[in-house]
């Protein structure tokens, strides 16, 4: 059995961004995952998907930037097929731009569209749910998702931001108690918690128990890469997450 990944080598594109959300972080992943790995191809969302989370002016002001508006809707696209997939069975999307520090109106942290927030609210929208638990397990807040989801009664919105390790992870399983109560789960899955990278908490065994832990809470789950930035090792934790995925599911 191999896990459906959604993923597209537009995602090599050196966009306008920071040095450190940079295309190796793609590449060492897909390398690292692609034998246990579905590949599906990632497609833009449209205007109308990210108008479901975003102002009008921001969407302009991100479009005013070809490529990077281009990257940016694939990425917002390859969450919402993950999202599809979900109804179904796990799913994990290889996207980059991340998305979590999108908000309505203001984006930051290598952020341009809430990928994450788009996928929910367009499952909403179709009616293809009514209920949603967003966990977010990068090492920064997601402070977009936040802002664009706070005061939709059919959204949970949990931050697992806990220190130290054993915290963290109690925190996690604290969020995830309910969460078969929930018509789907979306992870967003930052690996920068890594103890080698910038959070120094989690080791690549952790990132086994945490996607064995979500699946397992409920099977209509998706998760979508955020952050990541300790390039030697990215691809081995997300393989070690996946893995612990497929391992509840088998
Ligand atoms: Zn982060």
């Amino acid at each position: 059995m191999k896990i459906p990944v959604v993923y597209s080598e537009d995602f090599y594109t050196d966009y306008d961004t920071v040095d450190c959300e940079n295309p190796d972080r793609i590449s060492s992943i897909y390398f690292k995952i692609v034998d246990m790995a579905e590949i599906i191809e990632a497609r833009e969302c449209t205007i109308d998907d990210l108008k479901l989370c975003h102002s009008n002016d921001l969407i302009e002001s991100v479009a005013r930037k070809k490529e990077t508006f281009y990257v940016a809707k694939k990425s917002a696209g390859g969450a919402i097929i993950a999202s599809e997939i979900a109804l179904e069975r796990p799913s994990f999307a290889l996207i980059r731009p991340p998305g979590h520090h999108a908000g309505y109106n203001f984006n930051g942290g290598f952020c341009f569209f809430n990928n994450m927030a788009i996928a929910i609210k367009r499952l909403l929208g179709d009616g293809k749910i009514n209920t949603a638990l967003i966990v977010d397990i990068d090492l920064h807040y997601g402070n977009g998702t936040y802002d664009i989801v706070k005061g939709d009664e059919r959204i949970r919105f949990r931050n697992i931001d806990a220190y130290p390790r054993g915290n963290f992870m109690k925190d996690l399983e604290d969020a995830l108690r309910d969460a078969d109560q929930f018509d789907i789960v979306g992870c967003s899955a930052g690996f920068d918690t890594y103890i080698k990278d910038w959070g120094a908490l989690l080791t690549t065994e952790d990132f086994r128990t945490i996607g064995n832990m979500l699946a397992s809470s409920n099977p209509n789950v998706f998760s979508i890469l955020e952050g990541g930035y300790y390039i030697p090792d990215l691809g081995m934790n997300v393989r070690s997450f996946l893995e612990g995925i497929m391992a509840a599911c088998s």
